[in-house]
């Protein structure tokens, strides 16, 4: 099937199963975009938390259960990149114009700041950035971006990528046949699931270091989003939430109880995890 009907082949039984971003399909409803990563939403051992022990597995599948589909967590990629720009990105106005290829629900954030979102597919974007169809891209992250050579036609590689914090995968299932599977089977895919989920970020975290200092090397040039372009970027999400929130009951519902267990997660965050990752970043070279 086409990466981006997937889920469609799920729901009507052409297949009983696929692998896919629950994102893509955010134009089905955009409560889709809580399975895989939603602007400023979780981190990834945050999104699997929330998922296996915060209520989110529950919340989506009664989402899923709408579309004739029954979801489980299979994979994380952690923390994505802004992308690719060919031009410096000083303030928020630099973004005014710009054409991005960036993917589902973000687009409807960031074009708050004047950015024209485009959906390419992955092997399209790149002649687009050499055509300069396009002035920016945002993909995975190193390990990914290397494969595609954006290094080649666009300098600047921005950081973080603020609408994919820690994106998900999950498998779809024909719900009829989810159902119809005996207890064990169910058991045995749930297991299957977990392990994907785990592997995935074992391997972006173990290929994303040497692959970030290929790409320095070859001469990208490594910049954060600057503060102002951040904060404009929050306050775009809160009012796409806000927006969103008054038509669509589910989407509420869910942005409200994720909003809630990021929170907390940060609460608990900024005491052990936070102080350990940042007293190690800084203490790296003497280490
Ligand atoms: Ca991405």
């Amino acid at each position: 099937m086409p990466g981006l009907q997937a889920a469609d082949a799920v729901q009507n039984g052409t297949v009983e199963m696929c692998h896919t971003a629950s994102y893509y399909y955010f134009g089905k409803d955009p409560t889709f975009a809580f399975g895989t990563a939603v602007p400023f939403g979780l981190n990834s051992r945050m999104q699997t938390a929330w998922m296996y022990f915060g209520g989110g597995m529950e919340l989506m599948n009664d989402l899923y259960k709408k579309f004739n589909i029954y979801g489980i967590p299979a994979g994380n990629t952690g923390a994505q990149m802004g992308g690719w720009f060919r031009k410096e990105i000083k303030e928020v106005a630099d973004l005014n114009g710009l054409k991005m290829r960036i993917g589902g629900f973000a687009g409807n954030v960031i074009s708050k700041l004047g950015v024209v979102p485009q959906q390419i597919a992955g092997g399209d974007i790149y002649p687009a950035l050499e055509k300069g169809t396009l002035d920016a891209c945002e993909w995975v992250g190193p390990y990914d971006d290397e494969k595609l050579g954006f290094q080649k036609v666009a300098q600047y590689y921005y950081y973080p990528g603020w609408w994919e914090g820690g994106p998900m995968l999950h498998n779809f299932v024909n719900l009829d046949k989810w159902n119809a599977l005996p207890p064990a089977y169910k058991s045995l895919l749930r297991t299957a699931s977990s392990m994907a989920n785990e592997w995935m970020q074992a391997k972006y975290d173990a290929g994303n270091p040497a692959a970030l200092k290929r790409l320095v090397a070859a001469g990208a040039q490594l910049r954060p989003f600057p503060q102002p372009v951040m904060d404009a970027s929050l306050r775009a999400a809160l009012d796409v939430y806000a927006e969103v929130s008054k038509t669509n009951a589910d989407f509420k519902k869910v942005w409200e109880a994720m909003l809630a267990f990021r929170n907390d997660e940060y609460l608990w965050w900024q005491v052990a995890e936070l102080t350990y990752d940042t007293y190690l970043v800084r203490n790296r070279s003497r280490t």
